[in-house]
């Protein structure tokens, strides 16, 4: 059975982690403007529905050029990556919804899943002369949670 699940809630829990880590570690690459993670996606984002609510909104007061766009592009995109997030601006390097963005970016470069870090080469290489010390978030957690509220969908199939 579905269950309700906070996104504000978890939005602030992944937050604050960042946040932590990055207070505990000035040099931590993750920043804003940093899209190498959007633009080589290893499959187009999977979203939960209350995700996928939020996000249909945001998507919902772009200009309509940038709506066919996502639309367009969501539909060209290979099934397997890396590609790039149809949802980023290609001109910008900024993400058009990012105050709606999935919890799956929001808690990427800071959370691992099992023994997988949830993160690319340039955090591995960043952290190399702390990573013992350093404290990840639990991913499982974050997608046992947001599986409560139903299984993750692709974006492709939100979009039709
Ligand atoms: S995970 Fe990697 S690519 Fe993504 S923001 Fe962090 S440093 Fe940049
Ligand atoms: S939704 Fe935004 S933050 Fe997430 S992968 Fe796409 S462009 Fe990047």
């Amino acid at each position: 059975m579905k269950k309700p699940v906070s996104l504000p809630l978890l939005d602030q829990a992944i937050e604050a982690h960042a946040a932590a880590t990055r207070a505990a570690h000035p040099s931590w690459p993750c920043a804003a403007g940093c899209d190498l993670c959007c633009r080589s996606l290893p499959f187009l984002p999977t979203i939960s529905e209350p995700e996928w609510v939020r996000l249909a909104e945001a998507l919902h007061q772009l200009p309509p050029e940038q709506q066919a766009e996502i639309r367009e592009r969501t539909a060209a995109a290979p099934e397997r990556g890396p590609l790039t997030c149809p949802m980023l601006s290609l001109e910008s390097g900024q993400c058009r919804v990012y105050e709606a963005r999935p919890i799956a970016c929001r808690s990427y470069g800071f959370y691992t899943e099992r023994d997988a870090g949830l993160h690319c080469e340039r955090v591995t290489e960043a952290i190399a002369p702390f990573a013992e010390e350093v404290v990840w978030g639990n991913g499982e957690a974050i997608l046992r949670t947001l599986r409560e509220a139903g299984e993750p969908i692709s974006l492709r199939v939100w979009m039709r």
